[in-house]
């Protein structure tokens, strides 16, 4: 016989987004210890920030892990299960062994889907024979080992034309490259290619301008408006549709970093919280989804139409509670997300361009100096300053 459980808050997803909200609730209220679910199949908890570095060969994989349980803030259960179903208008969901969950409240934070097999061929070769991808886990040592056995030749490092979870991870890493390459004196006798399947570099015009000028430095090709389609990796290469006009390309690779079509998770998308898209359908400025009252989203699984980020989700978190907290008190929402963002660019090993902006693409900097210039400051920021805030601060919903 299936579970029937009942919680005054569901929450779906133990990531960056699901672990804040929660923290922030079971601080704010006692009244809510013993009283909110989480629920997350996945035994293990990643800082994916870092999985740039680590594909750069700076630190190893293993700091970016953290057991699950450790993190599931004192007052909540963890239900390890995956949820399948939303049924909104009974106050419920179900998961894929039949447990049933009711609810007061409910917050969905489920991330996005990576989905590897859009691209024809990848499954077979991704993390062998220069190969490579800082987009998952299970992948990400395959980066820094085709970097460190590259002997010259090209490399091509892509993007597509979905939403993607930190817009600027995939150029981040072909700069580190860029580095490690001069270092080991082959970069004379490699091309780089970066084929991204968006028009520009970087989306606001401010950051684009210093970005473009960081391509020029390096030497680096950019090719635009090409989404990878087909690799084949006995041949060594990569086929690319152009995004207008569809017609392809086929570029020899020697080694190459791959970022997948990414988007909304299945079991979202084919449920009545899904909007255009397929993403949970929310207000931009409360998180409260459009159709159900008792029903909030944030994070990369979220329609909020701004950039997908950990830094994003720092500040759509307390909103998220906040509003949370009034709605389960009957009070009108009085919490508001501005779209702000962050994507600390590193463009090479110790060099960092610390974009910060809005829904409306305006620059939101912290510092006080212009932070489209790239600075080593900005580059300890992200490597150690960052994830003690994340670990200590923002997953016990202190910031
Ligand atoms: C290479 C890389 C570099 C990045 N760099 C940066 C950076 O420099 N700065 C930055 O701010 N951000 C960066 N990010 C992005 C950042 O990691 C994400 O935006 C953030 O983790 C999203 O948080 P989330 O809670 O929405 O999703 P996640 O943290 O991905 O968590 C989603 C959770 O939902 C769970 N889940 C999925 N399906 C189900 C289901 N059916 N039932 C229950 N649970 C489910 C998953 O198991 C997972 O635990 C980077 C990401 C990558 C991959």
């Amino acid at each position: 016989m299936p579970q029937q459980l009942h919680y005054a808050v569901a929450i779906v997803g133990a990531g960056s987004a699901g672990l804040s909200v929660a923290a922030r609730l079971l601080r704010a209220s006692a009244a809510l210890h013993g009283s909110v679910v989480i629920i997350d199949p996945q035994a293990k908890h990643y800082y994916q920030p870092l999985w740039t570095l680590v594909g750069g060969g700076v630190m190893r994989k293993e700091v970016t892990e953290r057991d699950q349980q450790s993190l599931i803030p004192k007052g909540a259960d963890w239900l390890q299960e995956a949820v399948a179903h939303f049924r909104p208008d009974e106050n419920r969901i179900v998961t894929s062994t039949g447990t049933v969950i009711r609810y007061d409240v409910l917050v969905v934070a489920a991330g996005i889907q990576v989905d590897w097999e859009r691209i024809k061929g990848l499954k077979e070769c991704i993390g062998r024979e220069g190969v490579c991808s800082n987009y998952d886990y299970r992948y990400v040592d395959s980066t820094w080992r085709s970097i460190r056995e590259f002997r010259g030749g090209t490399a091509i490092f892509t993007q597509p034309n979905t939403p993607i979870k930190c817009g600027g991870a995939p150029q981040k890493i072909m700069y580190l490259a860029d580095d490690a390459f001069r270092r080991s004196g082959i970069r004379g006798k490699t091309d780089i290619i970066f084929a991204s399947g968006n028009a520009s570099i970087f989306a606001v015009p401010k950051y684009a301008a210093a970005l473009d000028k960081v391509v020029e430095r390096k030497g680096i090709t950019a090719k635009y408006k090409r989404n990878l389609v087909e690799i084949d990796s006995a041949k060594r290469e990569a086929v690319f549709e152009h995004v207008d006009s569809k017609e392809r390309e086929t570029l020899r690779y020697d080694m190459i970093h791959v970022v997948p079509p990414m988007s909304a998770p299945s079991f979202i998308r084919d449920s009545p919280l899904a909007g255009p898209g397929g993403w949970a359908e929310v207000d931009k400025h409360t998180m409260r989804h459009v159709r159900f009252a008792n029903v909030f989203a944030l994070g990369d699984c979220s329609n909020l139409p701004t950039s997908k980020t950990g830094a994003a989700i720092r500040k759509q978190a307390p909103v998220a509670a906040r509003n949370v907290l009034n709605v389960l008190g009957g009070q009108p929402l009085d919490a508001s997300y501005d779209g702000y963002t962050s994507c600390p660019l590193v463009t090479g090993y110790n060099r960092l361009i610390l974009a910060e902006f809005d829904y409306d693409l305006t620059p939101r900097e912290t510092f006080p100096f212009d932070q489209s210039k790239e600075r080593y400051s900005m580059y300890v920021l992200k490597k150690d300053l960052l994830p003690k805030l994340y670990w200590h601060g923002m997953l016990k919903g202190r910031m």
